[in-house]
Formats: C-alpha cells, structure tokens, sequence
C-alpha cells in the first residue's frame, strides 16, 4: 500500500510533538497532510514520561545555553494558542549548587550570559545560600545558583497540549505505527517503510525517535550520527524532611551529581548514573542505589529516607552533547530533531520551533534560523 503525504514527523515524544505543533502553527498541516508516526500505542511514554520533569534554564554546556534560556522562557511564558493549562508549569525556581572551581566559573558565565538575555539568575556565596536555605548545613559547596523562573513541568500535559493543536489543526497523530526504515533515492528522502508493509511517500521526514535514532538511521543506510541511549534511573522517597519545608522546586548539586525535588509526600532524587545501553525500555538495576552511597553524601540525611517507586529511563545524547537540529547535510528532504539528552523538557519548545521552521524553510540551518547550536560534526 502507498499513500503520499507532505511530510513525516518519526516519533511522537516531546520532540516530535513540539515540531508538529510549531508546524501546524506556522501554518504548513493547511497545505498538505502532515501525519506524526508513533511506535507505541500512546505517544510519549519513552523519555517523555520516564523524566524528572525539572527545567532547568542554566546549564553548563555553552552550546545548549541558548536552547535552555529559550526553553525556561517558553514555558512560563507559552504561546496562548497552545492552550496550556496554568498547572503544566510550576516555576518553583531552582538551586544549583557548584563545588568544583571549575564549575563555578561555567556556570557563573551561563548565568552573566542569561541575565543580558534577561533570565534572572542569583548568585549566592555560602553563607547567603545557607540563610537562605539552612538544608544545606552540612553540603560542601563553593558557589550557588538561584534561578527563580525554573520549576516542574507536567511532560504529559505538555505532550497533549502539543498534539491537540497539531491534530486541530488537520495534523494526523497515528499510534502503533513502527518506521522499519526510510525511503531514500539519489540521496533524497522519499518517504518511509513501516513495519506493517506500508509505504507512505513523502519528500520531507523529521526523525524524533528518541533512543531510536541510531538504529533509524542504520537500518535505512543513512550515516549514523552516533547518538547513544544512556540508562538513567530516579527514585522517590516515601516521606519528606521537615526542615526542607520551603525549599526551592529543585536541587542540583552539580559537581556532586544529585538532584532532587519534592514530589507527592516524598522526594524525587537521581544519583545521576548514565549507562550506555541499547534502544528500549531499560532494567532497573538493583545495585544501583548502594553504587549511589558515596554521591549522595553531599545530603547526608537523604541516605536515610526510604525508597519506595523506582524507574530508568534513557537519555540520548552525541558524543558532545550537542543537540542534533535541522536539515541533515547529506540527505535532501531529511531533518532531525534528537539528542536531547537530559534537557528534552526544558528545551523542547525552542526544538520544536527550530526544527519546523527549517522544515518549512528548507535552505535554513539552526544557526541561521537564531540557534547557536550547531549540527554535530559529521
Ligand atoms: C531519567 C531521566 C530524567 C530526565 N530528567 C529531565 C529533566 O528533569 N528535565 C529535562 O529537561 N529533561 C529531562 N530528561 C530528558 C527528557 O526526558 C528527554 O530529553 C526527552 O523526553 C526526549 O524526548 P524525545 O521526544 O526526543 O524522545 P522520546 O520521549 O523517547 O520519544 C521518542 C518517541 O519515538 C518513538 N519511536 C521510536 N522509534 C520509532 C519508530 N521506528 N517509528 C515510530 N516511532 C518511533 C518512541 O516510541 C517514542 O515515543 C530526562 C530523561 C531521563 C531518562
């Protein structure tokens, strides 16, 4: 069977849905049939739902700097036709706490390049940090960081925001259709192989598979860009200290490699392992909370919480860590929008806009279209 269509978003996490949504708000789902293209039988229940759901505005890395500070704006101040409800984003501020040398200075550079873009950033010495937050007597810290427009987001509530707006606006959102490989001739993508036999035609394809991207790109002999899934897992305390009453929305103490944050009667809390690992829906690993002893006694008394849930979940990222965004350089017709790594809730509004705003203008780079992010080396 073979159907022809404008064009083909693969996968349908925030990625995927964050472009559709841009597309169909620029208008390109009225001159033609955009259809988003989901594995699963539900959308966004890979990365997108395995998260710690935190934005988080102020990263290290300087080539995600911009995405981030794009991304934090986004949400606490989202397009009114998204039609987001007010309880999809909690801007409940954050704190980063830095106590390598090092560290400080890149992040006190992110934060001096985020207050010019007009993202507030505080930074605290310790005894600041320690009055204002007296949880962290007993953390080793050098510097911390105060972002009061981060906060918790509500991936699912965002994943639907995007796809109602994509489909009212004559997108197609179909479930439980797995792209074997995709069509290319003379260089050129032409469409995709499902795995139930068909063949949707179509001159332009998005890839935004998550974990998948590699295996996509093997499997349709198209060079691999060496994105790799990295296990990560979080757990959830079945209660929650007094004295952290108060606290900010997280805390990240970044050198250290903890984070955690309130969520339900307990806290959220990673020990921040990545393991690299195939495409899929990950194990948990038993061990790993007794492999996380050293690392959390930055919060000593977090060590003495009891753990009820646990997951994993994979964060895919290049070798650099740079987001993978825009025209692929040597397949006409193909664009990527992957390698989010640990940022994907953050950043997925600036992605999405990114993205179609290359797809729709095809000459463009990300560069061109105001990111300073570029394409990974290939
Ligand atoms: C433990 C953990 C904690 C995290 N914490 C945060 C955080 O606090 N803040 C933050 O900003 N980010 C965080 N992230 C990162 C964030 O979750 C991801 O960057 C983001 O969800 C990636 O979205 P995605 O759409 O690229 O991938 P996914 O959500 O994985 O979506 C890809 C989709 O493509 C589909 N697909 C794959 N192959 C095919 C195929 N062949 N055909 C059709 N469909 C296909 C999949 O089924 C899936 O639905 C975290 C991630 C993890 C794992």
């Amino acid at each position: 069977m073979e159907e022809e269509f404008e064009g083909l978003i693969v996968g349908g996490g925030l990625a995927g849905a964050s472009v559709a949504w841009h597309l169909a708000e620029r208008g390109a789902t009225h001159n033609g049939v955009w259809v988003l293209l989901e594995s699963e039988a539900l959308p966004g229940v890979h990365a997108s739902a395995q998260n710690a759901a935190m934005v988080r505005g102020l990263v290290e890395h300087p080539g995600l700097r911009w995405l981030a500070f794009e991304g934090q704006r986004f949400w606490n101040r989202p397009p009114e036709s998204l039609g987001l409800p007010p309880e999809a984003f909690r801007p409940l501020g954050s704190l980063l706490l830095a106590s390598r040398p090092e560290t400080a200075a890149l992040l006190r550079a992110a934060a001096e390049a985020g207050k010019n873009e007009g993202v507030e950033i505080e930074i605290l010495d310790p005894a600041n940090c320690l009055r204002c937050f007296p949880f962290l007597e007993g953390t080793p810290f050098l510097c911390g960081f105060h972002a009061p427009r981060d906060g918790i987001a509500d991936p699912a509530a965002l994943l639907q925001a995007f796809l109602r707006g994509f489909r009212e606006r004559g997108g197609r959102v179909e479930t439980g259709r797995r792209v074997e490989r995709l069509l290319v001739e003379r260089d050129a993508v032409a469409g995709a192989l499902l795995k139930d036999g068909s063949r949707l035609r179509s001159p332009r394809v998005c890839l935004a598979p998550g974990a998948w991207h590699d295996d996509i790109c093997r499997a349709s002999g198209i060079r691999s860009r060496a994105l790799r899934p990295h296990r990560r897992h979080l757990f959830c305390t079945t209660s929650r200290p007094p004295f952290l009453e108060g606290m900010p929305g997280f805390v990240w103490h970044v050198d250290a490699q903890v984070y955690f944050r309130p969520e339900g009667e307990g806290l959220l809390f990673s020990a921040c392992d990545e393991d690299a690992v195939e495409a899929g829906v990950p194990a948990v690993a038993d061990e790993i909370l007794e492999w996380a002893h050293d690392r959390l006694g930055v919060f000593p008394w977090l060590r003495e919480l009891q753990v009820g849930k646990r997951w994993a979940g994979l964060r895919t990222f290049a070798g650099d860590r740079r987001f993978l965004l825009g025209a692929d350089l040597e397949v006409e017709g193909l664009f990527h929008a992957a390698g989010l790594g640990g940022h994907g809730v953050t950043c997925a509004g600036p992605v999405g806009r990114l993205v179609a705003r290359c797809l729709v203008e095809p000459s463009r780079r990300p560069e061109e279209a105001g990111s300073p992010a570029p394409l990974p080396a290939l």
